[in-house]
């Protein structure tokens, strides 16, 4: 390892310690699939984005800030937030969901972004 400077890195995965140096080339990486959202509806931007690195070595999660990640989404923020309201059908509440929330609530762009990130994936598969 080179001492001195320290390297930016944007994630690192913590069992096989691959490293991605940006966000492109990890959204970009089709070895990872976004499997979770771990919401922080106090803070969204602390909440977790979860991914998998699938690799013939590695099979572990990689959680990375969503903060990160809100720049990719260029539509409305809602000022109010719904949780816990009949508006709400609690999908930030369960990591496992990641498909977009129709209510008008503060926190569904986050979910809008899932969105946008798997279809960089899925758009990103080579075709053979
Ligand atoms: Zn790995």
């Amino acid at each position: 390892m080179a001492t001195g400077t320290q390297r930016q890195l944007f994630a690192q995965c913590s069992m096989c310690e691959y490293e991605w140096e940006d966000r492109d080339s990890f959204l970009y990486d089709n070895s990872l699939s976004l499997n979770g959202y771990q919401a922080d509806l106090d803070n969204l931007e602390n909440g977790w984005f979860l991914f998998t690195h699938i690799t013939d070595e590695c099979g572990s999660t990689i959680a990375v800030k969503a903060g990160l990640f809100f720049d990719l989404y260029g539509g409305t923020v809602y000022e109010e937030k719904k949780t816990g309201t009949k508006e709400c059908p609690g999908y930030c509440l369960n990591e496992s969901i990641l498909r977009p929330c129709p209510s008008k609530c503060k926190c569904g762009f986050v979910r809008e972004i899932l969105t946008i990130i798997d279809d960089m994936k899925k758009n990103n598969q080579v075709e053979v």
